[in-house]
């Protein structure tokens, strides 16, 4: 099956467990017998971030991984410090925030286009290409930010006025609904509705764009409280990403 390695680990001297996300079945965990041992054309097929046709054969417990192909090694991210901080965010979020076996086809399709264009550009530019490829994982697990309407009262957002972004509930707040949630020491970012529109703008387009656009810092802070929000922490803080990047 066509995949893209998520993650390695070891399980005993010389096994490997290895995390697929794969197109046709999703996340997918299987042994990888004798990996470590052998310095053979498997082993370095099995590394983060390849796309590899892999023969995985389904066990009752344990999956164990029967062949590997190499299709792509997407070898100009792994000479590019910012290309593998980006890619190894990409993997890890997508790693941490899927569970096994279920099958989504526009995630594969998310990380495997975004892993084609880090290896394909001649320049990356971190913050933007990372928020975009987060909004868009987020939108495609079903929580697409709200960016039209308030998440509180539901009326159109009055481009005249301050509004804010309200993580926990999902996306924009008008001004009065944030008023009360000042009131009950709720946390909300103040912003323009140009930063919105920023935001709206990046789930939409491609790579290349998103690559040449900038968001603002207002912008920038509406996406970090969206992340730490809908994955409870899980991934980390935004600024930290680079950690994310040691990849197997
Ligand atoms: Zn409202």
């Amino acid at each position: 099956m066509i995949a893209i390695v998520l993650s390695r680990k070891d399980s005993g001297e010389s096994d490997q467990i290895i995390s697929f996300f794969t197109e046709e079945f999703g996340k997918v965990e299987a042994l990888a017998k004798g990996v470590k041992k052998i310095v053979g054309k498997n082993s370095s097929f099995l590394e983060t971030a390849c796309l590899v046709d892999a023969e995985i054969i389904k066990g009752k417990a344990v999956n164990r991984v029967a062949s590997v192909c190499l299709i792509d090694l997407f070898k100009n991210i792994r000479t590019d410090f910012t290309k593998l901080a980006l890619c190894g965010y990409a993997v890890k979020s997508i790693e941490i925030l899927t569970e096994q076996n279920e099958r989504d086809k526009n995630i594969f399709n998310l990380l495997k286009s975004f892993l084609e264009f880090l290896d394909f550009e001649k320049s990356v530019y971190t913050s933007c290409l990372q928020a975009a490829f987060i909004l868009k994982f987020f939108s495609m697990l079903g929580y697409e930010p709200e960016l039209k309407r308030c998440v509180v009262c539901g009326i159109g957002l009055d481009a005249e006025k301050k509004n804010g972004f309200y993580a926990s509930g999902g996306g924009v707040i008008c001004v009065e609904c944030a008023q009360e949630k000042i009131n009950v020491g709720e946390n909300f970012v103040f912003c323009e509705k140009k930063d919105v529109e920023s935001l709206a703008s990046i789930l939409k387009t491609d790579w290349k764009l998103i690559n040449g656009s900038e968001l603002s810092k207002t912008a920038m802070e509406c996406v970090k409280n969206f992340i730490g929000y809908r994955s409870e922490r899980r991934i980390g803080s935004f600024e930290k990403f680079a950690e994310l990047a040691k990849i197997s």
